[in-house]
Parts: structure tokens; C-alpha cells; sequence
């Protein structure tokens, strides 16, 4: 309120982020928007690059205002996923159509970044530290973005002590979903090799399929635990198999197969990989298995930061978030490190699709939540 005349206009500027194309992983003009917003807003602006080809570089960007006292940080991406064809308008030419403004990123998640930035305007003069934690690769590999930033903060002994990521969390109304945690994600590839040959002569040849059907069906047979309080249970999901012989006569050299584990916070994913990987040796010995864990479990228990949350968003829509571990990885799952994390944002349902839209009430509740959780986190 002491500072009417740099305050940006919250549809502006939402606008102004969408209409600066940013397929992932972004780099350059929508970072200008970004970092002329929040110089405008008294914060200290840290742009770099970060990672070579193939998954980089990647821009990445780190805002802070204040020094010591508590340091809260809002983390988000700028790098958007392709358009795709058949916008009803250009995805990066924002246009409001009634109460809808539409733009590729609109909800995941310049339109959150916006909010942020709108409520950090309105609440300057705070104690303690605010920052903003934004990378140009988040819905890319992830190697260079939010990774590099923490290294960053640390470097610069910036760490803060919480962070609110802003992904759209909501399902059917805005403040219905905070997340407090994510599963983790696994993928595993298996190859046995065999020695090609002739069906009626199998003593020449070795079939791959028998032992790794047997290995699949032991994988099968796993149950990995039954959920916890807060999570679902584990699960293993076999999602390819393949052998590729179009011949009837012919034993081939080679079956394949890929799994993908979604597991929660009782499992580590480089534990689940040693462990599947026994499994297959055992019936399979020299087979060929491929780990790639792309992202461990996290949790927030519930605590302090999502009750801080729930109040700010129960005080501006009139309900109280569920609390919940669903949906897929995000980079909180890296900040989790750091500090408590949760995440919570618009709605996600035109998130990734033709005609991403998002609600300018909604927009504006959001900035009103996002400026609710800076006064409590601020209150002495
Ligand atoms: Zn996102």
C-alpha cells in the first residue's frame, strides 16, 4: 500500500510472461520480464546459466529482499511444455476472454509466478528474507534447473528456512489441494541375452524369454508395502515388454523389458533398483538392468508451514485444503532438501492441454492467499 505507483498489474503481468514464449527449457526474454518485476520490487536479482548440451544450458534465476530473520522462498518454472496444435489463440499471445485469460503457462505456472510476485509488491516491507526460486527447466530433464539454484543458494549461504512451491495444486476449486508431499519415481530397463536359433533344434540356441518372465513374474509378486499415513501404497508396473520376432521358426536372442515404480517415503529409489536388479540376476545372470531414479519421495509431515498455508487459504476462499502426496514429481522434491516444502497453486485442470486457461478470480484469490501466507510467515 506504501508503494501504489511500481505496484504491477497482477493480469499485466501474468500476460506479459505467457506472451514470452519459454518452451523448456527457457532462457532469455521471459527472464527479462521476470527480473525487471521484481528490480522494481526492491529484490536483488541473480540470473545464470547453468549445464552444457544435451540438457542444458538452462537459465536459471534467484531473487532475494531483506537479509537475516526468517527466510521464506517461493519457488516456481518458467519454461512451459509445447503448445501443441489447435489453440482457439495463439498460446503465447495471452488473451482474456470473459473471465478466463488464456496462454500456454497460464496455470502451470507463470500465473502463479505472477500472483507471487503481485503479493511480494504489495508486502515490501517485511523483516526477515523473501526470495524466489525460479529455473527455466522444470517439465525438461531437471538436471540444470532447480538442482543448479540450490547449489546456488547454498554457495551464497542463502538457504531458507521455508519454501512454498507454486505448481497448481487444486483439482476443482482453487485452495481445495495442498500438497505436503510426493511420491518418487524409478524406471527400469532390462535386456537378457540369449544365442538365436532354430525352434526345432533349442540344444543350439538359448531362449531369453522363459527367464525373463520368470523374473517379471517374481517382480510381479512384490507388494512393496501399504501405504502410510500420508501416502499410497508402492507400486511396480510393468509398462513394456518386448521381444521383436516376426518368425514362428525362431528362437530369439533377445527379450526386453521396462518397469516404472511410484513409490513413497518408506523406499529410497536407488534401493528399489538393487533390489529388482538381484531378482533378475538371479534368473537371468548377466542380464543387462538400466536404474534411473527420477526422483526420491518426499514428505512435510504436517506441521507448522502447512497449517500456516491452510489458514491463509481457508481465510480468503472459506475452505480448508486437503492435504495430500498424489500426482507426480515436481522440483519440491529437490527443495525438500533445503527446508519444509509444500506446494499449492491454481487449478490444474487444463494444465499441459490445448487452451490452457486461467480464471482471473482465481488469479486474484491466489495472489490474496500467496500475500495472506508472507503476513503470517512475517508476524513476529
Ligand atoms: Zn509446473
Amino acid at each position: 500500500m506504501s508503494h501504489p505507483a511500481i505496484m504491477p498489474d497482477l493480469i499485466e503481468l501474468t500476460k506479459a510472461l505467457i506472451d514470452a514464449e519459454s518452451v523448456t527449457p527457457a532462457r532469455g526474454a521471459v527472464f527479462d520480464v521476470m527480473e525487471a518485476a521484481l528490480v522494481a520490487q526492491g529484490f536483488e536479482v541473480d540470473r545464470f546459466m547453468a549445464g552444457e548440451a544435451p540438457d542444458g544450458p538452462v537459465e536459471n534465476l534467484l531473487a532475494a529482499r531483506g537479509s537475516g530473520g526468517t527466510h521464506f522462498a517461493f519457488a516456481g518454472h518458467l519454461d512451459v511444455v509445447p503448445p501443441g496444435s489447435g489453440w482457439e489463440s495463439d498460446p503465447f499471445a495471452a488473451e482474456v476472454r470473459g473471465d478466463l485469460l488464456y496462454g500456454r503457462g497460464a496455470v502451470d505456472m507463470k500465473g502463479a509466478i505472477a500472483a507471487f510476485t503481485h503479493a511480494a509488491a504489495r508486502h515490501r516491507d517485511h523483516p526477515g528474507t523473501l526470495s524466489l526460486i525460479i529455473t527455466g527447466d522444470e517439465e525438461g530433464p531437471a538436471i540444470y534447473g532447480t538442482r543448479a539454484l540450490i547449489d546456488r543458494m547454498v554457495a551464497r549461504g542463502l538457504a531458507p528456512d521455508l519454501c512454498l512451491v507454486g505448481e497448481p495444486t487444486s483439482a476443482n476449486r482453487l485452495g481445495d489441494t495442498l500438497k505436503i508431499g510426493r511420491r518418487g519415481s524409478v524406471n527400469i530397463w532390462i535386456t537378457v541375452e540369449g544365442r538365436q536359433g532354430h525352434v526345432a533344434y533349442p540344444h543350439l540356441a538359448n531362449n531369453p524369454i522363459p527367464r525373463l518372465v520368470a523374473a517379471l513374474s517374481e517382480i510381479e509378486a512384490i507388494k512393496l508395502d501399504e501405504g502410510t499415513d500420508w501416502f499410497q501404497p508402492s507400486n511396480i508396473e510393468v509398462t513394456d515388454l518386448n521381444v521383436g520376432n516376426p518368425a514362428t521358426n525362431v528362437i530369439p536372442a533377445r527379450a526386453a523389458a521396462r518397469l516404472s515404480i511410484r513409490f513413497n517415503d518408506l523406499h529410497r529409489g536407488d534401493e528399489l533398483g538393487a533390489r529388482i536388479t538381484d531378482i533378475v540376476q538371479r534368473h537371468a545372470p548377466g542380464a543387462i538392468v538400466d536404474v534411473r531414479v527420477s526422483g526420491e519421495a518426499f514428505l512435510t509431515e504436517p506441521g507448522a508451514l502447512s497449517s500456516l498455508v491452510s489458514d491463509a487459504v481457508e481465510a480468503r476462499t472459506g475452505i480448508r485444503p486437503e492435504l495430500s502426496t498424489s500426482g507426480g514429481t515436481s522440483d519440491a522434491r529437490f527443495l525438500s532438501r533445503l527446508c519444509p516444502v509444500v506446494e499449492f497453486g491454481l487449478l490444474n485442470a487444463t494444465m499441459h492441454k490445448l487452451d490452457e486457461a486461467v480464471s482471473v478470480t482465481d488469479l486474484q484469490t491466489l495472489s490474496e492467499i500467496y500475500g495472506d501466507i508472507l503476513a503470517r510467515v512475517f508476524t513476529p
